[in-house]
């Protein structure tokens, strides 16, 4: 059996940097499920798939091929690279245009069934720290340990316009984070819900460093 950590949260709440330095720390895997989303969410767009329309969005997951891997030498500053047929899409899946798409495109029974055997394989291979909105409620509800990460809105947002260098943006960014908020915890399946028996860890008030020594203290307290 192979142990398993389900961070999930809201955007910008600090999932994929306290994810990956924790399963640096515990040598596991670092599987970041929304980057799935938004490399669907840019086959999409690119071929003029509807967000709309589930049964199409579900044919073109089954069609493309999403592949989330470590990034080479030559990417230092990256957590993760996201390819889509193939190609590098890691800079191209992070851009406006995604983010205003990714929430409709996520919220289709036939997206997120496509998703599930994908990410659940992930799981069982390696010990895994796998984050998005619903790891610890659906994809892994047997997680060795579920943590929901939580910040208030105008603190990720404040921390979205500081690291894209854009102070002038911050009520834009505010806008955009409480609008994904409300599609995702609002959708009818798979919504963004603390599960039960998660931890909470609030990344406006512990630091990267604090909230892996909080999980890496639980998971020791476990025997994991
Ligand atoms: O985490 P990130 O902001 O990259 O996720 C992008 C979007 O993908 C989310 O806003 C959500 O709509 C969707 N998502 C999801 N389920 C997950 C991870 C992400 O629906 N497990």
């Amino acid at each position: 059996m192979t142990l398993c950590v389900a961070i999930d949260g809201p955007s910008g709440a600090g999932k994929s940097t306290v994810g990956h330095a924790l399963a640096q720390r515990i040598g596991a895997t670092f599987v970041d499920t929304g980057l799935m989303y938004r490399a669907l969410t840019l086959a999409a767009l690119e071929r003029g798939v509807d967000p709309d329309d589930g049964p199409a969005l579900g044919d073109l997951a089954g069609t493309c091929e999403i592949e989330v891997e470590r990034p080479g030498p030559e990417h230092p500053d990256r957590l993760e690279t996201v390819r889509l047929d193939g190609r590098d899409v890691t800079d191209a899946v992070r851009t406006p245009t995604v983010d205003r798409a990714v929430s409709a495109v996520s919220r289709h029974a036939e997206v997120r069934e496509a998703m599930l055997p994908v990410q659940r394989a992930a799981a069982f291979r390696h010990d895994t720290v796998m984050v998005g909105r619903d790891i610890g409620t659906v994809v892994l509800p047997d997680a060795t340990l579920k943590v929901y990460l939580v910040a208030a809105a105008a603190v990720r947002a404040g921390r979205r316009a500081a690291e894209m260098g854009a102070p002038e943006r911050y009520e834009e960014y505010l806008a955009e984070i409480l609008r994904r908020d409300t599609a995702d915890s609002g959708r009818e399946l798979a919504p963004l819900r603390q599960a039960e028996g998660a931890i909470v860890l609030d990344t406006g008030v512990l630091d990267v460093e604090g909230c892996v020594a909080v999980i890496v203290e639980r998971l020791e307290a476990m025997g994991a």
